[in-house]
């Protein structure tokens, strides 16, 4: 028998680095006082890892078994299935991030009942809570099949050996923080224990493929706890976000090697559990109000899907020496950029002005796309003239005033008219990539530079 030897080492517990040494400065990631002590039990690795050494031959591009192609497994969420690339890949390790109270437990069950009605097993391990608590969980969310099992295990060779026992089709892991190797000596939830554990499991879904999904929790910073080579490992992260205060929740592919990055699902949480919004553009304007002043609506794009929503804008006089910039949902930089843009080339003054921005329903909105739509509001708001209802705006807006292109602006004026929308303000570069459908209530403006749109509103 192999023997095995131990050895103190310290681990960063932010990004992984080991030192032989303490330091109270991390010298890889410059965290402070991030080294924990940690007992390291050199493991024979064949004794924890069970690889198969099977050599594969290499395939040629033009050879295309059909055996080759993906498995998914439908989750009978649609939300969930877009998200991950079209269902849950058979094998496929998946991450799923969030904070705490956030749903994630809820999500996982309900997917394991998605599953379970396509006759699909699940096995769901929870760590966290009795199997009782769990179990009355599902049954609220009414998920009453034979095909879920659940089990309270938090040691992982165990999970692994139940994994084995039952061979589902998805394992769920609530939490990869709460299990532990009993071979390593430091506490559940450290950097090596986190790292160990999803390698074992990782080889379980690549050996027997089994789909695993790892439940992560998030950090006070928004990452997810553990090492970053915990995100570097799965084929797929996925982040599960929204306010504990309203009721969206937003579930975003971080990474994702089985599909396309930036993909956004929509959630709504209600008494019966999480429920799909599949048009969250009248969901997101439903609310707006008549002729309203500073609000202006801009069609995004979340992935493949475009989505309408509404940016409001607050402008009014300054009492203070530095005026005040505040953003929800749109990047502060961004903000202050756009104000200079207006000051200098649309002679717009917002240098006494205190100027909110928000974007409603708690969305966040990262692509420049949404410039001319920012701008827009901010204009409508310091010369108090209400915005069309009808009237959709996008375009990325440069440091010289000029109206930059964006992505896809056919499919983005597409969702506009199919919701009724009417007037459409976009780069002018652009005129040729959209086809103007014959209806003679269209009106669309194509703006070069950021003073037309001054003349318009
Ligand atoms: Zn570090």
């Amino acid at each position: 028998m192999a023997k095995t030897k131990s050895k103190t080492i310290y681990t960063c517990q932010n990004c992984g680095a080991q030192r032989p040494r303490w330091e109270g400065k991390c010298s890889e990631c410059n965290a402070w006082n991030s080294y924990v002590e940690e007992i390291f039990t050199d493991i024979n690795p064949t004794q924890t890892r069970g690889w198969s050494v099977d050599t594969q031959k290499p395939v040629r591009l033009n050879e295309n078994p059909k055996e080759d192609i993906l498995k998914r497994f439908d989750t009978g969420i649609e939300e969930f299935n877009r998200v991950v690339g079209g269902g849950i890949p058979e094998g496929g390790f998946l991450l799923l991030g969030g904070s705490p109270g956030i749903g994630k437990s809820t999500l996982l069950l309900q997917i394991a009942g998605g599953l379970a009605i396509k006759n699909l097993n699940v096995l769901y391990i929870t760590a966290e809570e009795s199997t009782n608590q769990t179990k009355s969980r599902a049954h609220r969310l009414g998920i009453k099949s034979a095909n879920v099992e659940i089990g309270s295990e938090s040691e992982l060779n165990k999970i692994i050996q139940l994994a084995r026992e039952s061979k589902p089709d998805v394992l769920v892991i609530d939490s990869i923080q709460t299990v532990f190797l009993s071979q390593l000596e430091s506490a559940p939830g450290s950097v090596s224990q986190v790292r160990e554990c999803a390698s074992n499991l990782m080889s379980l879904a690549k050996q027997f493929g089994i789909a695993v999904i790892l439940v992560g929790h998030i950090t006070k910073d928004g990452s997810i706890a553990g090492p970053k080579v915990l995100e570097h490992m799965v084929d797929c992260v996925l982040s599960f976000e929204g306010d504990s205060q309203s009721h969206f929740r937003l579930l975003k592919t971080i990474k994702n090697r089985f599909g396309g990055c930036l993909e956004l699902g929509i959630f709504q949480m209600s008494h019966r559990g999480l429920e799909e919004v599949s048009n969250p553009s009248e969901l997101f304007l439903q609310e707006r109000g008549q002729k309203p002043v500073g609000s202006v609506v801009f069609s995004s794009l979340e992935g493949q899907r475009t989505l309408l929503c509404e940016i409001q804008a607050l402008s009014l006089n300054s009492h203070l020496p530095l005026p005040r910039r505040t953003s929800v949902g749109i990047e502060l930089n961004r903000l202050h950029m756009l104000t200079a843009v207006l000051e200098k080339h649309a002679h717009i003054h917002v240098n006494q002005s205190d100027i909110y921005i928000n974007v409603v329903g708690g969305l966040k909105i990262s692509e420049p796309a949404a410039d001319l739509a920012i701008t827009a509001a901010i204009i409508s708001s310091e010369k108090d003239k209400p915005i069309d209802m009808k009237s959709c705006f996008f375009g990325e807006v440069g440091l010289t005033g000029e109206i930059r292109g964006v992505m896809l602006p056919e499919i983005r004026v597409k969702e506009a008219i199919k919701l009724g929308f009417k007037n459409f303000y976009l780069p002018g570069g652009q005129k040729n990539q959209i086809e103007i459908p014959k209806n003679k209530d269209l009106n669309f403006y194509f703006l070069n530079h950021i003073k037309e749109i001054n003349n318009l509103i």
